[in-house]
């Protein structure tokens, strides 16, 4: 995979700021939606306080980076942060083409890097939650260390299966901008709750697909300049590896299928192939299929 630093940034750095005693052990696993933990107003007052803080150390995280060229202070300058920005760049890049180009205008957010813990609009993330997106907030939280964690534990190595770990959170901020999110979240009962969540995880995997579609189509086009077939294999390794059997087989060594909420690694890889190799939203209707 070759990618260069980006000229905009879509990064909110939270890096080494402490954190505010995460939530540990809700069990997400890799790219999971938090269930929102109720938060309530101690968790606003905090996000509030972030926000103070931020804007007298002249910071230009909050407030989405949708423009080119901010240079505040929390603009990443090392290399994981500048990979996280640039993918977060190049998937946001090619959402807002693909939305334009359906007559429909997609929002740019950001994707927070923050070490051990950090509060968001879906209450306290830990490390322990795993990359995931805040529909509250729209924003995508990724502690680095999930990387680390993606290789050594789970055996997914290599640069794609981070970047598809990233295009994965976009996946869910476009279906929230495309009202899927809420469809679900409307639609969900004790006995189908688990079944539509996999079906919206597939469907975000999917969608990474896509962009890794429109990456091998366009080399040299953005910030993510190119990829090869063996990128495209670490990406389906990494869909592998966060499946819930696998998973679960690794932390406990049995299977529960009932209680499965992204789906196996067959199927996560399977709609990573199926986005990538047809590259449209029609090809990623996992809801439509009888058996996804
Ligand atoms: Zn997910």
């Amino acid at each position: 995979m070759r990618w260069r630093p980006s000229s905009q940034s879509q990064i909110e750095d939270r890096r080494g700021s402490g954190g505010f005693g995460g939530m540990s052990g809700l069990g997400m696993g890799g790219g999971g939606i938090p269930i929102p933990v109720g938060g309530g107003i101690g968790g606003i007052v905090l996000v509030i306080i972030i926000f103070i803080v931020l804007q007298f150390v002249g910071g230009s995280g909050l407030g989405g980076g949708s423009q080119g060229g901010t240079t505040g202070s929390l603009d990443p300058k090392d290399e994981m942060g500048q990979f996280v920005n640039a993918v977060t760049v190049d998937v946001q890049t090619f959402w807002d083409q693909e939305f334009a180009d359906a007559g429909q205008s997609y929002s740019n957010t950001v994707t927070v890097l923050f070490t051990d813990g950090t509060q968001t609009g879906c209450g306290a993330a830990s490390s322990a939650t795993g990359p995931f997106y805040c529909p509250a907030d729209k924003k995508v939280y990724l502690d680095p260390g999930f990387f680390d964690e993606l290789t050594t534990r789970f055996g997914a190595k290599g640069d794609f299966a981070r970047a598809y770990v990233i295009a994965h959170e976009y996946g869910h901020h476009v279906q929230d901008l495309l009202g899927t999110m809420d469809q679900v979240q409307q639609q969900q009962t004790s006995s189908n709750a688990n079944e539509l969540s996999i079906r919206l995880e597939l469907q975000a995997d999917c969608l990474a697909g896509m962009w890794a579609n429109w990456v091998m189509a366009h080399p040299d086009q953005s910030d993510v300049e190119s990829i090869t077939d063996q990128d495209v294999t670490d990406g389906l390794n990494a869909a592998a590896a966060v499946g819930d059997d696998r998973i679960q087989e690794q932390a406990t060594g049995t299977i529960d299928k009932e209680s499965w909420t992204h789906g196996s690694s067959e199927q996560r890889m399977k709609w990573f192939n199926t986005g990538f190799k047809q590259g449209s939203l029609q090809a990623c209707d996992t809801f439509g299929a009888s058996s996804p």
